[in-house]
């Protein structure tokens, strides 16, 4: 419980405008994109690490849970504040600090939307690689906290690539900064990595630097049908199996291209069982030798109909179908359960042959969606919470998923994190050794356990 005492001397530090207690509000920080919810004790808003440090030394000394939010478009139940306590959101800390091209970083504090840095260096002719689905609302701090990714992964990597320096408030209220503005640094141990994906659970990310690089000078994007998923997924792996390494290879079932073309219209083709986006960059006429070759891998499995598109207007047309997905899976019951499993390319036809025949066992609807070229599914089901019997199929089905992914050399998750969703199935990929190398870990950073409390461990 937060005493009036201490709600003072938190306003005290942050201003009274930058605190919120009243329950129409706290409602509002008590859930992400994941199903679970909890109400905080009150919201707080810093503007500087110093106000973060500030609020850090009065919870650790209080023994206060501190909850760190973004944007809170989290997919696993991370940013939920299951033991109440503070919401610290980092939406006033959205500054971009420093640009600099010539030295290829960019400093960032952690409240700063994804694509909002992205527009900042477009000018430039320089980008940031990693694009999350959810990057024109996500937040930095988050992507790091959930070592994000994102189609275009598949080549340039996930965010903990991107990440040379980051500056942390430890539970204490410390401040600690680890690695530097300098490409290659190896002074020390590499903190910043263990940070990245921790669910700030480890610490609290106040600014980060981050790698940046040139803009390809050609993009191409394919759209690809299939009559059949099986040869879909084939497709996946004999083109990457062939050495091509696109920017981006999406995957979508039937299930979910029908869903989207009742929704937006975009004039899909209905009867396809798969389709494959593949975007390919780099030199323009090595961009033409490998779409002439993935076009022949894709023949080779019986493609339909193939889309080529070269401009940015014709690119967006083709992405807009994979960038609607989540939205229209909203419209098809009151609850999506969107899961993230992973596993080796080779097993992509064999992984999406187990769900489909999981999920028909169980008598429900499923959409796959994947960043096919990495492995990385998203088996979307689309379910009712309030409808018990169907909610324990759901349940059941992704237990067997889960089960099946790692049977296959897979694992839990490839990018939305563990948060709350996946704690129970850690120990399908971790033995007991791991997982308490986890909790001293996180014992010797945070000992009273008052950071993203019931999270991991
Ligand atoms: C439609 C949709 C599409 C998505 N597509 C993708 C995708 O393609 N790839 C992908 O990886 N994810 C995707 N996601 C999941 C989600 O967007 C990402 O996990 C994102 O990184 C979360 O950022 P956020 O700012 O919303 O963070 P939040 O959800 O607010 O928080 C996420 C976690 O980060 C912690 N955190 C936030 N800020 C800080 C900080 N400053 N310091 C320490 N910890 C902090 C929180 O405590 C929490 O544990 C998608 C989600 C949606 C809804």
């Amino acid at each position: 419980m937060i005493s009036d005492k201490i709600k003072n001397e938190i306003i005290n530090i942050v201003g009274e405008a930058c605190w919120l207690d009243r329950p129409e509000h706290l409602v509002c920080y008590a859930y992400d994109a994941f199903l679970e919810e909890a109400l905080p004790e009150a919201v707080v808003f810093p503007k500087t690490t110093r106000e973060v440090s500030g609020v850090m030394k009065i919870a650790s000394a209080q023994q206060i849970p501190v909850t760190a939010r973004g944007a809170g478009t989290s997919v696993c139940g991370a940013p939920v504040p299951v033991r109440g306590g503070i919401v610290l959101c980092f939406s006033k800390m959205d500054k971009i600090l420093e640009i600099n091209t010539r030295d290829r970083y960019a400093v960032v504090q952690p409240g700063v939307i994804n694509a909002d840095l992205q527009k900042a260096l477009a000018p430039s002719g320089f980008f940031y690689p990693p694009d999350p689905g959810s990057m024109t609302i996500s937040t930095i701090g988050g992507n790091i906290a959930q070592n994000a990714g994102g189609p275009r992964c598949l080549k340039y990597g996930v965010t903990v690539d991107y990440i040379l320096g980051l500056e942390i408030v430890l539970a204490s209220g410390k401040i600690v900064r680890f690695g530097s503005k300098n490409v290659k640094d190896v002074t020390g141990y590499r903190l910043s990595s263990l940070i990245c994906g921790s669910e700030g659970t480890l610490g609290l990310v106040t600014e980060a630097i981050l790698k940046v690089v040139p803009q390809p000078e050609a993009v191409k994007t394919l759209m690809i049908t299939f009559k059949d998923l099986d040869y879909t997924a084939k497709s996946v792996s004999d083109i990457i199996g062939s050495g091509i390494l696109p920017a981006a290879m999406e995957l979508m079932d039937q299930f979910t291209l029908n869903a989207i073309e009742d929704s937006a219209g975009l004039g899909l083709d209905r009867e396809a069982r798969g389709t494959l986006l593949i975007e390919i960059d780099g030199i323009k006429e090595a961009c033409e030798k490998e779409a002439i070759k993935i076009i022949e891998k894709a023949r080779a499995n019986h493609a339909v109909s193939i889309r080529e598109a070269d401009s940015p207007e014709d690119r967006a047309e083709l992405w807009t179908a994979r960038r609607s997905a989540y939205g229209v899976f909203a419209k098809l019951a009151p609850d999506i359960v969107s899961e993230d499993i992973t596993v080796p390319v080779s097993q992509v036809p064999e992984m999406i042959r187990r769900i489909v025949t999981i999920t028909d066992h169980y008598g429900l609807r499923v959409g796959v969606l994947a960043h096919a070229g990495d492995g990385n599914m998203h088996p979307l089901i689309p379910a009712d919470r309030n409808n018990k019997e169907e909610w324990a199929n759901v349940i059941q089905a992704y237990d067997e998923i889960f089960a099946a992914a790692v049977e296959l050399g897979g694992t839990l998750s490839g990018e939305h994190g563990i948060g709350l969703a996946k704690t129970e199935y850690l120990p399908l990929v971790m033995n007991q050794d791991s997982m308490d190398f986890m909790k001293t870990v996180k014992a010797a950073v945070d000992p009273d356990g008052i950071l993203n409390p019931g999270k991991f461990v």
